[in-house]
């Protein structure tokens, strides 16, 4: 065939009758193959060993070697294994077929030679053992390709493994400090509670730490070295971990232990106290030594517990709780807590509706100049007239409303209705002093940054006068972010709005923000005018606090003044104003019209000044 006559295929004739070889090899050259002859069975090997040829046509009958025994050989080795071998046979010789065949011979051809059936034979050989290199050679390059796949698909498997155990990490690691996280903790409490319930005298408990400051380190010093100050609290934490326990992080500042195994309830208690310890040393973080407080909320483990979400939610209002309670400190859950939560859940519903529902209404206080005996000003105070549970007082739903963010809407309904009422009450009043209105500002309310630009509204709208107007807030808010606090301030100052610090002397130790500020009145704390039976050291405090002010060129409002004596007391330390019950509680509208001072303003005092 065309093909292999392209390849110009080579022929080993091996027969020792040369005629034959004459024969053969004339007709093979005629037909364009590569012929090479051999007489002797020992040159055809060599020859073969040297030059594979593509196939051997082969006498069976020669002297020393015979054919069957030269085929033999041929097999024997890798380079002519595979090389199609011919017998020639003459007619009439024995000529054994099996033994051909077995030693590994595939076809004969007979003398005398018919030349077509001599080369149909060959080329049939040829293209067999064509077809069986190539099917060899895609073998060969499909074990290979499956070799390659293979080691493709098990460099695969490794990475997605790789993969997997990072997907393993993420789903139970903290990223920022490596520690178990609340996936893992999840897991974890639910081998607990199921121990408790197989072994009812199985103790164990949960710590919920929580940083009381943290906020303000971020606020302050950045978010990159509040998370150096994350990773550095297991570093403290971690050696204090008994047998048993583990620590985790919940996320933002809360971490969360778990002592298992526990020998009694007060190895916990120990533990947390330590905790406390090894976290009450200054973190130096970039050269600055940053301390830390920290509110700890723990939860006994009992048969009870169904879920870890209860456990991890007993132990933060634990934590809640320690932090109403003045922070850095402890508390051990308790079912009140549990009973406080709700309630105060309730409340927040509640006070949502009351928004809507306008269940809200204020009350007026006057503040009374005590030089003048005259009334000064009114200070705002808000009530709630639930429907369920009659009148609650300011001082337990603001906290909530705070929390909430609702304080702000609720700010601005007492902003607009208590400008109302002074308008109001100004017309009706011919006094050549206006009186003022005292409003009470919460610290959300007084960064809230439309704050000045509402008071603007209402003013144009009331068309009071701002100096009219005095914004009670307290030391705590304006320390809350001096910067913003300056900035408002300064603001309301260019607008001529007054500005009292409210319950002056029970919040920030600092007095270093008086110089700073825009202050114009101090109102003295409730607490301290209290203890005004008669003159005795207590008293020095307030002495202390009216010429503070006084030196400061602001003046002194006495809070919550219920006798005669405290009234005489801080008329002699002079004093500027007085509010409290000895002149009246907190009064209603219709109330208020109908005291004749609102008029003339002149407030008889029941003592003799
Ligand atoms: P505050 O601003 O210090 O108000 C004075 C509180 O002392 C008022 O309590 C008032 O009723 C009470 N008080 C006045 N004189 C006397 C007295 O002689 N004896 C006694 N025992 N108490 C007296 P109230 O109305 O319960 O308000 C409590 C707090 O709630 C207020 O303290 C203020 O911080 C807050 N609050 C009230 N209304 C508002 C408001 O509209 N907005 C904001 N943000 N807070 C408000
Ligand atoms: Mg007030
Ligand atoms: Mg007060």
């Amino acid at each position: 065939m065309a093909q292999h006559k392209e390849l110009a295929n080579s022929i080993l004739i091996v027969d020792d009758t040369k005629d034959n070889l004459n024969l053969l090899s004339k007709m093979l050259e005629e037909k364009e193959y590569k012929v090479r002859l051999a007489t002797k069975a020992k040159l055809a090997l060599k020859s073969a060993l040297a030059f594979p040829p593509d196939l051997v046509l082969l006498d069976i009958h020669m002297p020393e070697i015979d054919g069957y025994e030269l085929c033999r050989r041929l097999k024997q080795d890798a380079k002519t294994q595979d090389i199609p071998i011919i017998f020639i046979s003459t007619s009439g010789e024995t000529f054994n077929k099996i033994e051909a065949f077995a030693v590994g011979g595939v076809d004969y051809i007979t003398k005398p030679f018919d030349i077509d059936e001599v080369i149909l034979r060959i080329e049939n050989q040829l293209q067999l053992q064509a077809a069986k290199l190539e099917i060899q050679k895609l073998n060969q390059e499909l074990e290979q390709r499956v070799q390659q796949r293979t080691i493709q698909l098990q460099q695969e498997i490794v990475k997605r493994e790789k993969a997997q155990e990072k997907l393993f990490q993420i789903a139970l690691q903290d990223s920022l400090t490596k520690l178990p996280n609340r996936n893992w903790f999840i897991e974890r409490l639910n081998q607990e509670i199921e121990k408790s319930h197989l072994q009812p005298d199985y103790k164990y408990a949960v710590l919920f730490l929580d940083c009381d400051n943290f906020k303000m380190i971020n606020d302050s010093l950045g978010h990159i070295l509040g998370d150096r100050i994350l990773q550095e609290i297991p570093l403290r934490l971690k050696p204090c971990l008994i047998e048993n326990s583990f620590l985790g992080r919940l996320g933002g500042d809360e971490f969360i232990v778990l002592l298992a195994e526990l020998k009694d309830h007060q190895e916990a208690i120990a533990m947390t106290t330590k905790f406390q310890q090894c976290l009450a040393d200054s973190f130096a973080i970039d050269q600055r030594d940053i301390f830390l407080n920290f509110s700890i909320g723990i939860v006994f483990g009992d048969q009870e517990y169904q879920q870890p979400e209860q456990l991890l939610r007993n132990a933060d209002l634990a934590m809640y709780r320690a932090k109403e309670l003045g922070k850095g400190q402890y508390q051990i859950y308790n079912q009140q807590m549990h009973d406080h939560a709700l309630e105060r859940l309730h409340l927040e519903t509640d006070l949502r509706i009351g928004l809507k529902k306008q269940e809200f209404f204020l009350e007026y206080q006057p503040i009374i100049s005590i030089k003048r005996s005259q009334l000064r000003s009114f200070e705002a105070l808000i009530r709630w007239r639930h429907p369920k549970k009659s009148l609650i007082s300011p001082g337990n739903f603001i906290p909530v409303a705070e929390e909430t963010g609702l304080i702000i809407p609720l700010g601005l309904w007492v902003l607009e209705q208590s400008c109302e009422q002074l308008k109001t009450w100004q017309q009706n009043n011919t006094h050549p002093l206006p009186i003022k209105m005292n409003i009470n500002v919460a610290v959300q309310q007084f960064y809230q940054n439309n704050l000045v630009s509402e008071i603007d509204r209402i003013l144009a709208k009331t068309e009071i006068t701002p100096d009219c107007l005095n914004l009670e807030i307290t030391e705590s808010a304006i320390m809350h972010n001096t910067d913003l606090a300056s900035k408002t301030l300064q603001q309301l100052r260019e607008r001529q709005i007054k500005i009292s610090i409210d319950d002056f002397g029970t919040g920030y130790s600092s007095l270093s923000y008086l110089h700073q500020f825009p202050v114009d009145n101090l109102k003295i704390d409730r607490s301290f005018i209290n203890r005004i039976q008669n003159t005795n050291e207590e008293c020095k405090i307030v002495e202390a606090i009216v010429n503070l002010a006084h030196h400061l060129d602001m003046t002194v409002t006495a809070e919550g003044i219920e006798t005669e004596i405290q009234l005489k007391y801080l008329q002699n330390l002079g004093c500027d104003y007085a509010q409290g019950y000895y002149f009246a509680k907190p009064l209603g509208t219709r109330a208020i019209n109908n005291l004749d001072f609102v008029a003339n303003h002149n407030f008889v005092f029941s003592c003799d000044l």
